[in-house]
């Protein structure tokens, strides 16, 4: 039977250690506190946002998110940025991406200062992902969480055949790189890799994150029920549904394991970003 790694009784299990980290922190007279930034208001970053922020209060922690017009300028953003940002009384800051076109070729990751990057994409601490990580490294949340529910559910890349498939900065380069430190011998495959049905086919383990509806299907893995399959994608079909990118029912009698969208590596960022929280608050006792 295929086991679907549902995020869900991760998530219970780590809100327990949260609250009881947030307590502690709170002992020594420090409450976690978060700033998010949310430029305009696209619908899904709404509810993105929304839902960072209760579930920051759900283990003792603070969230507060600040709203920014949709049309500000380049330069007020960055100024706002610094404003916020230098406030000693918060321990982490993101921006909610995407921003509005005129801020896009900002550099978002290195306008916040990397102490309190919870989002982990500082320079400073995806080099520290390129040397292999510490205890005390903001990781980029999205494939942090995937490697927590990896753990969770036992599965161990060292010495497996992953691939990887989408480059960008904050899923697919920073997730090769982590799975490599793991261990794990990493194809990490893009829109200009060929033969990517054979790629897939050969993985012991198979990470999507494309952003194509149901793009990947039956026709890229084994028939044996043997390959482990984790979707990143978050994508809108044309009925309005959400879905990942793979195609979930067809592959489902498979593979050995995969996870849900919604309910799996969505939920697992989330409870990434809270873990950087607080370990950005530890980080400055
Ligand atoms: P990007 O658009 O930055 O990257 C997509 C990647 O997919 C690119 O590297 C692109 O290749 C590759 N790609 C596109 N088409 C193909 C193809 N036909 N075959 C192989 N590779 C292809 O996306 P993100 O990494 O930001 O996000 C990817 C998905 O993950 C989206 O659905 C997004 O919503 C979701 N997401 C989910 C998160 C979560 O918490 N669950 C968090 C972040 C993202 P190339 O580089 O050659 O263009």
């Amino acid at each position: 039977l295929t086991q679907i790694l549902k995020a869900a009784p991760v998530i219970s299990q780590s809100l327990e250690q949260l609250k009881s980290e947030c307590e502690k922190l709170k002992a020594q007279g420090i409450t976690p506190s978060m700033k998010v930034i949310l430029v305009g208001s696209n619908p899904p970053s709404v509810v993105y946002t929304r839902n960072k922020k209760i579930f920051t209060e759900s283990f003792g922690g603070e969230c507060e998110i600040i709203h920014l017009p949709e049309t500000i300028s380049k330069a007020d953003f960055r100024q706002q940025l610094k404003l916020i940002t230098q406030r000693d009384d918060i321990h982490g800051c993101f921006v909610q991406l995407p921003l509005p076109s005129q801020l896009q070729h900002i550099d978002v990751g290195s306008l916040i200062p990397p102490e309190i990057d919870v989002d982990g994409f500082h320079p400073n601490n995806l080099m520290k992902i390129l040397k292999g990580t510490s205890q005390k490294a903001l990781i980029p949340c999205t494939p942090k969480g995937i490697l927590t529910l990896m753990e969770h559910y036992d599965i161990d890349p060292s010495g497996k055949n992953i691939v990887v498939i989408g480059r960008s900065m904050i899923v697919g380069k920073p997730m090769a790189l982590l799975l490599t430190e793991k261990n794990a011998t990493v194809t990490l495959c893009h829109s200009r890799t060929l033969n990517l049905e054979e790629h897939c086919q050969r993985a012991d383990i198979i990470i999507s994150a494309v952003g194509k509806t149901r793009f990947l299907n039956s026709k890229y893995v084994r028939h044996d029920q043997s390959q482990v399959l984790i979707d990143v994608g978050i994508n809108v079909d044309d009925k309005g549904k959400l879905c990942g990118d793979m195609d979930f029912e067809d592959l489902l009698p498979h593979v050995k394991s995969i996870t849900p969208v919604p309910g799996g590596v969505g939920k697992m960022t989330i409870l990434s970003l809270a873990q950087n929280l607080l370990q950005a608050a530890r980080n400055k006792l």
